[in-house]
This record gives structure tokens, C-alpha cells and sequence, in this order.
């Protein structure tokens, strides 16, 4: 079941499902990109169909909706806590099958993780409905195909995507047809079957792989700067911070706020240790996390392939070609 809309009929059925809902969607911010007369293209809250982007790719994820930047989780004084309130009306994202894929891991990491779903996480969660952009094509540094995240069934209520002259969608939630100004036909989702960069993700990471020389060349090219993982769906670290209302500490509020295993400081520990100073090893961590570690403990890779870390890196490093020489060096101690 779905419809296609014309542009005006699009117009109507997000002014209708934005009576309900917020809806958070990519949208083109001008001259906000790296200089002054770049754009970018990253996600904010809309009230209008013109303002969603369908066909450029977004520079961010989506997954600020769920882990804002700095999130204050309560208030406390000398002998009472008390939990930060929060919006909790329902909002529809949009966001294409890579993104979805990427949701999962988020799932598995706050609500499959241990004998307790985050709290705050799973709050946010339980209004947040997704809805999926179709792919006519491939984008440049994409590699969704080669990590299998090209493609999603299921975990959307609808789907929409720019057709001929208009829109069509599939509805996969029957309670979201009554929103739907436009006609009625059969849709399928669009979706790409291969992208122009390929990685061959290694099936087993042999320890010997830590001590390497690859890793050194990032002593030197990488700059700690974190762009990458900030970009990333599916990067979710985070410290924590106390802001105090008063001298003697006592009254103040505990943040959540993003880190990131690439930036300086993320490894302080009590005492004034600091362990993977070499932007190498930092490096090696963070990829092996992305393509061994995750998957020990959850089966699957972590990476969906987005490849924004490779769009927005300062330093030209690709996080595709790493992969690759990976692979290729495991292969080769293994001849
Ligand atoms: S590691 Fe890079 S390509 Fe993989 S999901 Fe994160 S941003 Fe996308
Ligand atoms: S974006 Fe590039 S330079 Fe910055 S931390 Fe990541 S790999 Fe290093």
C-alpha cells in the first residue's frame, strides 16, 4: 500500500502529520557549512515540506534526537535529586536505511546492554518514530552495500522519496494512511544495489594486528579533532559533567555531553593518567571498534557504511580505505 503525491498533496500530508507530530529532517542550512559560502546540510525540526532535504545526503546523522550534545539528566541539591523534565511529544524522523541500520546499534548500546535500559535514552526513544528516504542512488563515500546497510524491511511507519515530478511513499503503519493527501497505488522503496567505493570487511582480527606499523601513519595525519566521530550514527560516547550553582558545590545539575575516543582527554583517568596519546593508537581503536569489537559482543559490524567520517575529515583520511588495508595486512600475515 502507499501513494503518490504531487508536490502540493506532499505539502498537505506533512502539514497534517505535523498537527500530530514533530518531524526532524535534514534540511540545507546556508552558509553554515566549513567556510563561509559553503552549506551543509544536517538535521532540525520542520514545520513545512519545503524545508526537507530529499536528495542531498546530510553532512550529520540523525542521532541527536536521541543523544543531544549536552543533556542535563537531573538536578540535585545537598539531599534530593531530581530528574530533569523533557519534551516528550512524538516525533517522526526521517532518515535513510543506513541511518535506520544505525538506530539498531544505538538500541543494542542503551537498551541492550546490560541488565538496565538507559533511562534517559529509552524515555526519548519510545516518541520517536522513523520514517525512511528512499536511495535512488548511490552518494559519494557511501559503502552501505559492502556493510549490508543499503537496505531495511522493517522499523519505519512510512517511506517517502521524490518521484518524476513528485513524491511517493509506503506506508508500512496502516494508522499513518489517514494523513496521506495524494493517490492510492502500490510503492516499493527504492534502494541502491552497489556503490562506487567497496571495502572488504575482515572476518577475524588477529592480536598481532595491534602492534602494526599501518597505525603510525595516523600519529602524523590525524589531528585528535573528533570531526569523525561526531559525524557518525552510530559513535555514542559520552562523559559526564557537574555544573554547580554555588561555591561549596553542593546544588548544581549532572550533564550527559557527547565525547569522543579521538579527541584529547577522552582517556584522563583519576589520578592523572592518560592512555592512547599516539593519534595512531586512537586510531587503531577506534576502527577496530567499528570492525571487530562491536560485532564480538552484538554479531555485527558496527560501521553502516554512511561514509560521512570520510566526506568530513580535515586530513583527507578515509575510513573506507582503512578497512581495506586492513584486510589486506591480515591477509598478508596470514600467507
Ligand atoms: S564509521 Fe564512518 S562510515 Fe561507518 S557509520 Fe560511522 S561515519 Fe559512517
Ligand atoms: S576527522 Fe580525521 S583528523 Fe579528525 S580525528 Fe577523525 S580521522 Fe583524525
Amino acid at each position: 500500500m502507499g501513494f503518490v503525491m504531487n508536490k502540493e498533496d506532499f505539502s498537505k500530508t506533512i502539514e497534517k502529520l505535523s498537527q500530530d507530530y514533530r518531524l526532524y529532517a535534514p534540511v540545507v542550512k546556508k552558509g553554515e557549512g566549513r567556510c563561509l559560502d559553503e552549506d551543509i546540510v544536517r538535521y532540525d525540526f520542520i514545520k513545512d515540506a519545503d524545508e526537507i532535504e530529499l536528495e542531498l545526503k546530510s553532512d550529520y546523522s540523525f542521532k541527536e534526537i536521541l543523544l543531544p550534545l549536552s543533556e542535563t539528566l537531573f538536578y540535585f541539591t545537598e539531599n534530593e535529586t531530581k530528574v530533569a523534565d523533557r519534551d516528550l511529544s512524538d516525533v517522526l524522523v526521517f532518515l535513510r536505511s543506513c541511518d535506520l541500520h544505525g538506530l539498531q546499534r544505538l538500541d543494542d548500546m542503551y537498551l541492550r546492554n546490560g541488565r538496565e535500559k538507559d533511562f534517559f535514552y529509552n524515555r526519548i526513544r519510545e516518541h520517536v518514530h522513523f520514517v525512511l528516504i528512499g536511495c535512488t542512488h548511490s552518494y559519494k563515500d557511501c559503502f552501505c552495500v559492502s556493510m549490508g546497510a543499503n537496505k531495511i524491511d522493517d522499523g519505519y511507519v512510512f517511506s517517502i522519496e521524490q518521484s518524476n515530478d513528485g513524491f511517493k511513499s509506503e506506508i508500512k503503519d496502516d494508522a499513518f494512511a489517514s494523513y496521506f493527501v495524494g493517490q492510492a497505488e502500490n510503492v516499493a522503496v527504492s534502494y541502491v544495489t552497489e556503490n562506487e567505493t567497496k571495502v572488504n570487511v575482515p572476518d577475524h582480527v588477529p592480536l598481532s594486528i595491534y602492534k602494526l606499523d599501518m597505525w603510525r601513519e595516523y600519529d602524523v595525519r590525524c589531528i585528535g579533532c573528533g570531526r569523525c566521530t561526531l559525524v557518525c550514527p552510530t559513535c555514542t560516547c559520552f562523559t559526564m559533567q557537574d555544573t554547580f550553582y554555588d561555591a561549596k558545590g553542593k546544588v548544581g545539575e549532572r550533564r550527559r555531553v557527547n565525547a569522543s575516543c579521538m579527541i584529547d582527554g577522552y582517556t584522563n583517568v583519576a589520578g592523572g593518567g592518560s592512555y592512547r596519546q599516539p593519534k595512531g593508537e586512537r586510531m587503531r581503536f577506534k576502527v577496530l571498534h567499528k570492525v571487530n569489537d562491536f560485532k564480538a559482543r552484538f554479531g555485527y559490524n558496527m560501521c553502516t557504511g554512511c561514509g560521512r567520517c570520510d566526506a568530513v575529515c580535515p586530513e583527507y583520511i578515509s575510513f573506507s580505505t582503512l578497512i581495506n588495508k586492513l584486510d589486506a595486512e591480515i591477509k598478508k600475515e596470514a600467507e
